[in-house]
């Protein structure tokens, strides 16, 4: 028997040749099997219940639809929910789903591990171990959608907020771990199956790729003509402050990356976000915001503040909340749209740059806040 391999590493385009194998098939079948699995969630040939079976038994020896195997969940007193997923190497990684009002957003991952080191992130730790494949960046997002309609999410931050239930992914950020830029095929292809109408049909309007600013990469980006929104983790306005904090600037200095931004197509009202991870008493004074604010002048941007997470062993503070009040203060004085990031899933070491294999087992837990599930409730 051939080995198998992964149908969604192929693109959807290539899917109806590799199913019908030389023989006849109708031309909607492949896009049956799309619908299963994009729409229904389907993670083996067995349930594909309306194709005729005798294909069925042909695919399933020679194409693998699995999942990633959810090895341990932690929820978050918000509703934020930690899933660390083993893939078929035994390698681990982590995807975040963050409900917020009506929106379901999962974090995701694109490499184990980071090689890129920067010094105030957790997942650095790692290094980079290996890229992942579009079925493995793809299978976080079917896995998610697949947790969600046993299950569906509310963001739970106020008592009796009244946000509703979410039983699917509707916004995805790559700011899981790993450096989305430096897995750009994979990444690029996989963003062609979320965005396509056959595949999850997401506009990409509701997709953020993060990057540390690999500014050649930016432009390629650029060019990829799938139009999701770029956020650019800039972190510091001079360059030898960037440098100490990312060492990626001695190779993308910020005057590359902001080149290469300007060349990044905005449609109307599209901004480029800039992420800016706030550490106390190093990057956090009102001068650095001015000098942050002048940087930036020139774009159609948003600054997106992010006080430092602390995890075990981290060398840097959170500033104190008057000091990000502050910064934040200087940036919108000139006239720089700064938003503060506020911090979900913290408890559980589920927020930015906390991502990194837990050595410690995390049990999967039952919120104290968890309802069931009735009919009453939208699902
Ligand atoms: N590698 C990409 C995407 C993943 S990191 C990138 O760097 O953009 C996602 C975001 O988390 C980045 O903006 C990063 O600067 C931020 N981050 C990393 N470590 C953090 C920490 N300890 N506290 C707060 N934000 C952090
Ligand atoms: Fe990698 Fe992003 Fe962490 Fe930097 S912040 S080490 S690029 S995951």
């Amino acid at each position: 028997m051939s080995q198998k391999t992964p149908l969604l590493d192929h693109p959807l385009s290539d899917w109806p040749v590799l199913l019908s194998e030389g023989k006849t098939m109708p031309a909607y079948r492949s896009r049956q099997v799309a619908q299963w699995i994009f729409r229904h969630h389907v993670s083996d040939w067995e349930g594909m219940k309306n194709l005729p079976e005798e294909d069925r038994c042909r695919w399933s020896d020679r194409w693998d639809l699995s999942l990633p195997v959810l090895r341990e969940e932690r929820m978050s007193r918000d509703g934020t929910r930690k899933l660390l997923l083993e893939l078929s190497d035994g390698a681990r990684i982590e995807s975040v789903l963050i409900p917020r009002d009506d929106r379901a957003t999962l974090c995701v991952s694109s490499q184990v591990g980071c090689g890129i080191g920067c010094r105030f992130c957790r997942t650095a730790d790692m290094g980079l171990v290996r890229n992942l494949s579009v079925s493995e960046m793809l299978g976080q997002i079917r896995l998610a959608n697949r947790l969600l309609t046993e299950r569906p999410i509310r963001d739970t931050l106020g008592e009796d907020s009244g946000a509703p239930f979410l039983s699917r992914v509707n916004h995805l950020v790559f700011m899981g771990m790993g450096e989305p830029l430096a897995n750009f095929d994979t990444l690029v292809r996989a963003l062609s199956v979320l965005t396509s109408p056959e595949g999850f049909a997401l506009s990409p309007r509701r997709i953020t790729v993060s990057t540390s600013g690999l500014a050649g990469r930016i432009r390629d980006l650029g060019v990829a003509g799938i139009p999701v929104n770029l956020a650019v983790s800039l972190s510091a306005p001079t360059e030898t402050l960037r440098e100490a904090l990312m060492p990626i600037s001695l190779r993308h200095p910020i005057r590359s990356i902001l080149e290469a931004c300007r060349s990044y197509p905005l449609r109307n009202r599209q901004r480029i976000t800039f992420e800016y991870v706030l550490l106390g008493g190093v990057n956090d004074s009102p001068d650095q915001a001015r000098e942050l604010a002048r940087l930036l002048a020139p774009f159609r941007s948003k600054v997106n503040l992010i006080p430092f997470n602390p995890y075990p062993g981290s060398p840097y503070l959170r500033p104190d909340r008057s000091r990000v009040l502050r910064f934040q203060e200087v940036l919108l004085a000139k006239g720089v749209t700064a938003t503060l990031r506020t911090t979900r899933g913290e408890d559980i070491l589920g927020a930015c740059g906390q991502l990194a294999l837990t050595p410690s087992p995390l049990p999967i837990k039952e919120p104290p806040t968890w309802k069931t599930i009735d009919s009453s409730m939208p699902v």
